[in-house]
């Protein structure tokens, strides 16, 4: 553990605007500590509210209505009275716990419910989540750190509908008070504040479940570089072992289905599998860039990224062959390979490696700094 950091008080922490969901019908609102209503278009104070005291916020003709009153706006945030209280106040929002406070906007598909939440704060309800508590400590603080980063990083993503982040795995999954765990809130705290930098910005801390063996460079998975983001080798091949047997028919009716109608399927062409040798078709981590398959009526090439959509595979690391009246495919890992392995993590912190090596295995030549 390192004490140096563990010693420095807890201060000053960002703050994140998670959207909840859009409701067409009212929405009762009730905190544990004494609040306000502020008016967001001129920073108003509205109205007190007593602690543990519920309201009910209505959308009538995109105003916004407090237990039957118009408060003449749109938008309005529930906030404690105290602003240094945010991180302790709790917010029951129809009944569900979050911590922080809420921002109203009356829009006219309904009200969005949107939470105002430290950043600390937010990564208790998003980190068990993404990783089980039963996890290594320094695999899970490494969760942590990279969970924050992607967080800070990508503040404002969903700026047009006014907040930065959403609650689905479009950005992380976040359900508030309910979702957390003693353990998770103990690894938060210690790594408060802690993030990953290249060349002095924030990184795209990108992660999946399990490489297989070998994580990707990201060029080959979405086309953009981050000097980074790229393949490494993990201390255990060919992890998270899957199958899938497919009628020759249902495959081929499949592809037809995709606009890559061969007929029949007849022969599937791509170089054997070898984990960390990148071929003409494969990539530097053995994944599948393209696959030729020949059918009765012509043949076709299909990238790997497109048969992992098809056929719902849960990587682009797998052999292929046709056996008999079927198509068996045999893979390694889940998910796009980019960034930490979550699985790769644990693995690497049983051989104990710390959480600091654990980021700089996976996110090559970043630097872990306490930002706030
Ligand atoms: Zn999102």
């Amino acid at each position: 553990m390192n004490t140096a950091q563990a010693e420095k008080p807890k201060s000053w922490q960002p703050e994140l605007l998670v959207g909840l969901f859009i409701s067409n019908t009212p929405v009762k609102l009730k905190t544990n500590l004494s609040a306000v209503l502020i008016n967001s278009a001129n920073n108003h104070n509205i109205k007190v509210i007593n602690k543990n005291t519920e309201i009910v916020i209505s959308n009538v003709g995109n105003r916004i209505h407090v237990n039957g009153h118009s408060i003449n706006c749109s938008e309005m945030e529930f906030r404690p009275r105290n602003e240094k209280e945010l991180k302790d106040m709790q917010t029951q929002i129809n009944g569900k716990m979050y911590r922080g406070g809420v921002k109203v906007i009356a829009t006219s598909s309904g009200l969005s419910i949107i939470n105002i939440v430290a950043v600390e704060e937010y990564l208790r309800g998003v980190v068990p989540g993404e990783m089980s508590p039963s996890y290594h400590e320094e695999a899970l603080k490494a969760q942590a750190v990279a969970a924050r980063t992607f967080a800070l990083v990508n503040r404002k993503r969903h700026k047009d509908s006014g907040y930065d982040l959403c609650n689905t795995t479009h950005c992380q999954v976040y359900n508030g008070v309910e979702a957390e765990h003693r353990i998770t809130n103990k690894i938060i705290d210690e790594t408060f504040g802690e993030v990953l930098f290249y060349n002095n910005k924030l990184i795209q801390a990108l992660f999946h479940t399990d490489s297989g063996g070998m994580t990707e460079n990201v060029i080959d998975v979405w086309g953009v570089d981050y000097p980074y983001l790229r393949a490494v080798s993990e201390i255990e091949k060919e992890t998270g072992a899957w199958t899938l047997r497919i009628p020759i028919n249902d495959f081929s009716s499949k592809l037809a289905a995709a606009k890559h109608n061969v007929g029949t399927v007849k022969s599937i062409k791509i170089t054997p599998l070898k984990i960390g040798k990148s071929t003409a078709d494969r990539t530097a981590s053995g994944r599948v860039k393209e696959i030729n398959i020949q059918g009765t009526k012509g043949q076709t090439k299909i990238t790997g990224t497109e048969m992992r959509s098809i056929f719902s595979l849960r990587s682009t690391l797998f052999e292929i062959k046709i056996s008999g009246s079927e198509v068996i495919i045999n893979g390694y890992g889940w998910g796009h390979g980019v960034g930490m392995s979550q699985n790769g993590a644990q693995n690497l912190a049983k051989h104990n490696y710390t959480y600091d090596k654990i980021l700089s295995h996976y996110y090559k030549g970043t630097t872990l700094k306490r930002l706030y």
